[in-house]
C-alpha cells in the first residue's frame, strides 16, 4: 500500500531535485514554489488531467509510461504555443490499496522525462482516490508576444504536421483487440515525444504562422486550429504521414500522436526536417464557406485519391476509441 502522505511528499521531494533550471527560486517545502520570470517574458501555464480507465489502463500500461505520457500531455501544449517548459507540479489522487512501488515507478518516469527537459518537478499535491488520479500543470516561458497562437492561419496558408500520425491509435487497437503490448522506450504510444525542440524554431525562424499540437487527432484538432483564425482547411489525404501498422482512418482520426499540426504562408521555405523531426505538408487553408460548415457541420474537406473533396467530420480520440 501507498505510504503515508507526509512520508510520501518527502520521498518525492528527494528525488525532485531542482536541478539546474535557474528559473526555479524556490521549490517544494514552502507553501508555494518561487519562479524567476526575465522581463521581457511571458509565462505560459498548461493543465492537463489524467484518469484511470479513461486515460490509461493498469493492466495495458506500466507506471514509467503512465507518468511520462502524463507529462508529455502538458509539454506538448507548450510545444504548440513555441514556448520553453520552466516547471511542472502534480497533483495526484492515489487509491488506498495501491502499491508504493507503482507510485515510485510512476514518478520514477515523469521525473525522467522532466531531467530529459531540465525542468524540476516544482510542487504538487496528493490525496486519497477512488481511481488513480494524476494532474500535471506545466510552466513554460516564451518572448513577450510571440506565442504560437492557434488563431494565425489564413486563407492560402499551407498545412504542415511533424512525424507521423496514427501510430498510438494503432497500438491502442491493438490493446483494444487484446494483444499483449511491450511498452518499450521507442514506442510512441507508450513513450512519446513531445516536439519542443521543433516547435521552438518554428517560433524562432517565424516559419509557422499558427500551430496546435494532435493530442485528440487530426480531425478535432485542425477543426479547432479553423474555427480559432475563422477558416477551413481541404486535407490532401495521400500526402497524410501514415505511421506503420495504422491505416488512413487512424491518421485523420486517432489521438495521443503528440505531433505538431501548423500552417505557414505561401512562399515561407519549409525545410524537410525541423529539429531532427521530418515535416510533411497535407494540405492547405481556404476561405470560410458558411454553406459548407451549416450543410456537413465540418470547417475541413478531405481530397481523396480521385481529387473528390469529402467533408470530415472531427471525430478524433473518443469516437476512435469505441471502435
Ligand atoms: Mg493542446
Amino acid at each position: 500500500v501507498v505510504l503515508p502522505e507526509r512520508q510520501l511528499i518527502e520521498r518525492i521531494r528527494r528525488r525532485a531535485a531542482p536541478g539546474t533550471n535557474r528559473a526555479l527560486a524556490r521549490a517544494i517545502g514552502d507553501d508555494c514554489a518561487v519562479l524567476n520570470i526575465p522581463s521581457g517574458r511571458q509565462t505560459l501555464v498548461t493543465t492537463d488531467l489524467c484518469v484511470e480507465d479513461v486515460h490509461f489502463r493498469r493492466a495495458w500500461h506500466p507506471p514509467r509510461s503512465v507518468g511520462h505520457r502524463c507529462l508529455t500531455r502538458g509539454l506538448s501544449d507548450i510545444a504548440a504555443m513555441g514556448g520553453e517548459p520552466v516547471a511542472c507540479f502534480l497533483s495526484l489522487g492515489l487509491p488506498e490499496n495501491l502499491a508504493q512501488r507503482w507510485v515510485d515507478e510512476f514518478i520514477d518516469g515523469l521525473l525522467r522525462l522532466a531531467g530529459s527537459f531540465r525542468i524540476p518537478l516544482a510542487g504538487g499535491d496528493i490525496a486519497g482516490a477512488p481511481k488513480i488520479t494524476a494532474d500535471i500543470v506545466v510552466i513554460g516561458q516564451i518572448p513577450a508576444g510571440r506565442a504560437l497562437l492557434r488563431s494565425g492561419a489564413r486563407a492560402g496558408d499551407r498545412i504542415y504536421v511533424t512525424g507521423t500520425l496514427g501510430g498510438s491509435a494503432d497500438r491502442l487497437r491493438r490493446l483494444y483487440a487484446g494483444e499483449k503490448l511491450r511498452a518499450g522506450a521507442a514506442d510512441r504510444h507508450f513513450f512519446p515525444n513531445a516536439r519542443i525542440e521543433t516547435g521552438r524554431r518554428l517560433r524562432e525562424e517565424q516559419i509557422a504562422s499558427a500551430a496546435i499540437d494532435l493530442s485528440d487527432g487530426l480531425s478535432v484538432d485542425l477543426a479547432h486550429l479553423c474555427e480559432e483564425s475563422g477558416v477551413d482547411a481541404i486535407v490532401n489525404a495521400g500526402a497524410l504521414p501514415v505511421a506503420r501498422g495504422a491505416g488512413p482512418e487512424m491518421a485523420l482520426h486517432g489521438g495521443e500522436d503528440y505531433e505538431l499540426l501548423f500552417t505557414v504562408r505561401n512562399g515561407v521555405r519549409v525545410p524537410a526536417r525541423i529539429a531532427g523531426v521530418p515535416v510533411s505538408m497535407i494540405g492547405e487553408i481556404v476561405k470560410a464557406s458558411k454553406g459548407l460548415k451549416n450543410k456537413a457541420g465540418s470547417r475541413i474537406r478531405l481530397c481523396d485519391h480521385r481529387g473528390r473533396l469529402l467533408p470530415l467530420k472531427p471525430a478524433g480520440w473518443e469516437h476512435f476509441s469505441k471502435i
